[in-house]
């Protein structure tokens, strides 16, 4: 059994619902997740901003406009009016409910519930046209299986137990529909898993049943070489080891949500990416081969802040790296990339929340530089160092560019460049012009 989990293009109009139903219904039974359609989200977050500055009567507008956009898509979907009254119904529930919502006290909960309701109404429009159209579909509320503790961890335990049970008493649905994003928090309350956290859901729910494939269908035919939107002439990247995909997702590569190969990795279940424009397209296979000396991709991490440390302090003395790191620590705020020397250090960090008491304190230890508007360049590959040379090729591609940082050796698959973001493109487009000219 696979899992098959479609974005938010790929659900974004009534015309790609159609044809996403087409493509899940084959007759073999599955687990389909789905994204909220292409800018629901988005609206969504809008609409919360409003209520929690108190512009309470743009926020009712937003709510009003986004109800007037899905009713359009009613008539456009569905042709019986069995289905047509199903939709209506449930559409003018959320929106009233909504409505109910944001007029009481605006607090964090609720907002995650604002959060929830675009997955909430993808697949439930998909399930009254599977309806329609006769498949046998059964509509899996992910709020009753998907749970992150009080770290915010996912935990598969609950998820495997509830499908094991679920999947043995339903020997006849086809088509087991549930949400991609949303879950439940350790409170109970309403939650999710972060902005493109769909491709999540469908990696955990793949890892925790052991299925035999994990497919993430976009709007893109897998994996490119380089970032798309940034780069002109990438080309598909037939196969990736899970290390390299879960580096080129973590660095930047929107296509994937930073931490959805791991799961996949650790039960070994292979990840597919797909395009659903053109479903016949071999896309991406992620699996546990690593393809010798072969430098696969290049992708970007921006919003990165350069913390830099130097005190002669420092030098010949025990400890210094250790004070530095449990600052960090003790704000749990993660860091990215490092880079030492005798009298310093330099380290990368992309969640400034707490970056000013941080700071604060590191200033104890010596005088402290902060450079924002940062970008991680990440080249990914088999980059053991008996492959002699490569780093020769990078560095010459990147020789029209000033680098602030560089870290290898930190991981057999990845080097990494610190650059300023008004030279991002123009560092990725000189490694593709260097690594893959063909
Ligand atoms: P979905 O809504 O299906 O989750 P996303 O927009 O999150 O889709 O991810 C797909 C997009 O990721 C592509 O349209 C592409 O612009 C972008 N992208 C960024 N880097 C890459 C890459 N290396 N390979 C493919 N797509 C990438
Ligand atoms: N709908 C959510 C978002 O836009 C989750 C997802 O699409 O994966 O971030
Ligand atoms: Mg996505």
């Amino acid at each position: 059994m696979k899992v098959l989990k479609f974005g938010g293009t790929s659900v974004g109009s009534p015309e790609r619902i159609k044809e996403v139903a087409r493509l899940v219904s084959n007759g073999e039974r599955k687990i389909v997740v789905l994204s909220a359609m292409s800018g629901t989200t988005n609206s969504l977050v809008e609409i919360a901003d409003y209520f929690k500055k108190r512009n309470v009567e743009s926020g009712y507008a937003m709510i009003g406009h986004l109800r007037t956009r899905y009713k359009h898509h009613v008539p456009e979907l569905y042709a019986t009016p069995e289905a047509r009254r199903a939709c209506e119904k449930y559409f003018r529930e959320t929106f009233i409910g909504l409505q109910r919502l944001c007029g009481g006290d605006f607090t964090d909960a609720t907002e995650k519930t604002v959060l929830a309701q675009g997955e909430l109404l993808s697949t439930h429009m998909m399930t009254y046209y599977l309806r329609e159209q006769g498949v046998k579909v059964r509509l899996v509320p992910a709020l009753d299986f998907m749970r992150i503790d009080a770290e915010g961890e996912p935990l598969l335990a609950p998820i495997a137990e509830y499908w094991d049970k679920l999947l043995a008493a339903d020997t006849d649905t086809e088509v087991f529909l549930t949400q991609g994003f949303i879950c439940r928090n350790s409170e109970g309350g309403v939650d999710n898993l972060q902005r493109g956290g769909s491709d999540y859901t469908a990696s955990l729910i793949g890892a925790a049943l052991h299925l035999d494939e994990i497919q993430i269908w976009t709007d893109i035919d897998g994996m490119h070489n380089n970032d798309p939107r940034f780069v002109e002439g990438t080309r598909p990247v037939r196969q990736l080891h899970f290390e390299e995909a879960a580096e080129l997702a973590y660095f930047g590569a929107k296509i994937l949500h930073p931490t959805c190969i791991q799961p996949a990795r650790y039960a070994g279940v292979p990840v597919r990416l797909l395009n659903t424009m053109q479903p016949d397209a071999p896309g991406t296979l992620i699996n546990n081969t690593m393809q010798p000396g072969a430098i696969k991709a290049i992708a970007a991490k921006d919003d990165i802040t350069a913390v830099k440390v130097v005190s002669s302090r420092m030098l010949l003395a025990t400890g210094f790296l250790r004070n530095i790191f449990e600052i960090f620590e003790r704000y749990h705020t993660s860091i990215d990339m490092v880079a030492t020397s005798e009298v310093g250090v330099s380290l990368t960090v992309d969640n400034t929340s707490r970056l000013a008491a941080i700071v604060e304190e590191l200033k104890k230890t010596g005088t402290v530089e902060v450079d924002s508007d940062m970008c991680i360049i990440c080249v990914v590959g088999d980059l053991v160092r008996e492959n002699k040379g490569y780093i020769g090729r990078i560095t010459s591609a990147l020789s029209d560019v000033a680098v602030r940082m560089i870290s290898y050796g930190g991981s057999n698959h990845n080097v990494s460049f610190l650059v300023h973001r008004d030279d991002k493109k123009k560092a990725l487009q000189a490694l593709s012009d260097t690594l893959f000219k063909e």
